[in-house]
């Protein structure tokens, strides 16, 4: 069954599970620097054997405005759900999502909309839902035919497929990114964070074909908003104060209590509770795909939040110097209308050093 867990109580919604895997993802044995016009060899098989199973998929605030469609419910409703969880992340004291699980194999998860299909059940499918059947790769129909009495794995598909998030996009590959003072971002290179093992073919490509080919500029840019609003909350002191930065930097926390921390934080990801969501995107969730409306929910609800954490401070009577990591510069407010706009390119990089 799943908890109910409401906006007062966010802080229920984290989890230490969450934060470790996350952990996990990001520093792989496999992980290693890459040029995006490096040449590889690489091709997804869509079959999700390595990138579905036993991974922490993180869940960004945009991710969560595209996850609304693959849902057909508002964000409240998917955290109420558990369809995702929260985490307190330790080097930014940022609260970040990550995907539920479902129990797969002896000792396994896979994440919950991963869909396996078996020639058992291809053949299931056939009969049962012929139109879905004419969707499915080659592979699957041909699987179709195979024996019953030996059951074997064909397909991986993902059930959230054209809104899923930015980490399964781009998977294995991520951007190597930092943020200034003026909460601006800097691309130094792309990373391949795991491997696909023999899950993956072998197709001459480059790291910048294989994502643009999944047009992951939105999600990019989404990303770069959420980098520069966390360093900004960071430096208001409205990190988590007992992740593992705020205790090795003697970092001055805003003072208010964790409830309100989580909300502040929370409300980046209850989007569909956000006041011009409200009135000018009502149930915009039930569209399969709406690419600038989820633009211009993200660009509202991040000002907003920039909104609300500039309240707090004044709230607090406290100076910027009085508040986050001692001695560092504040980070000025980012321009995030301009860090959103489609025409900003992102993956500029012709190497990396
Ligand atoms: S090739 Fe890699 S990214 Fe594609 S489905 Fe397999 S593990 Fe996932
Ligand atoms: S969202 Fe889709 S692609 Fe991502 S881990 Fe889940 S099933 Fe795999």
């Amino acid at each position: 069954m799943w908890t109910r867990v409401g906006l007062a109580s966010i802080e229920g919604m984290t989890n230490s599970h969450a934060s470790q895997q996350h952990a996990a993802f990001g520093r792989s044995l496999k992980q290693m620097s890459l040029g995006a016009d490096d040449p590889i060899h690489w091709g997804c098989s869509m079959k999700g054997w390595n990138c579905c199973i036993d991974k922490g998929i993180v869940v960004r605030p945009y991710d969560m405005v595209r996850l609304r469609h693959a849902v057909s419910k508002p964000a409240h409703e998917i955290t109420n759900e558990n369809t995702v969880t929260f985490a307190w992340h330790g080097p930014t004291g940022a609260l970040v999502g990550s995907l539920g699980h479902v129990p797969y194999g002896e000792g396994h998860v896979a994440c919950s909309f991963y869909d396996e299909i078996t020639n058992v059940s291809a053949a299931r499918m056939r009969e049962e839902d012929p139109e879905r059947f004419a969707s499915m790769p080659l592979s699957v129909q041909r699987a179709a035919d195979a024996s019953a009495a030996n059951e074997y794995r064909v397909a991986g598909l993902c059930q959230a497929h054209q809104n899923r998030p930015e980490v399964c996009r781009a998977f294995p590959f991520q951007r190597e990114i930092s943020v200034d003072d003026a909460g601006v971002t800097t691309e130094h290179g792309m990373m391949r964070v795991n491997a696909c093992g023999s899950c993956s073919l072998s197709t001459p490509t480059t790291p910048r074909q294989t994502v643009e080919s999944e047009d992951i500029g939105e999600y990019w840019r989404a990303h770069d908003v959420f980098t520069s609003v966390t360093a900004y909350y960071r430096s208001r002191g409205a990190a988590k104060p007992d992740t593992e930065l705020a205790q090795m930097v003697g970092y001055q926390a805003l003072p208010i209590s964790e409830v309100e921390l989580a909300e502040l934080w929370g409300s980046m990801y209850l989007v569909d509770r956000d006041a011009t969501v409200v009135e000018q995107h009502a149930e915009q969730w039930l569209a399969d795909l709406d690419i600038d409306g989820d633009r211009a929910i993200y660009l509202a609800v991040m000002a907003h939040a920039l909104d609300r954490i500039d309240a707090a401070v004044a709230a607090s009577g406290l100076a910027l110097d009085q508040l986050g990591v001692p001695g560092q510069v504040p980070v000025l407010r980012p321009n995030i209308e301009w860090m959103l706009d489609p025409s900003r390119p992102v993956l500029t990089l012709e190497a990396v050093a």
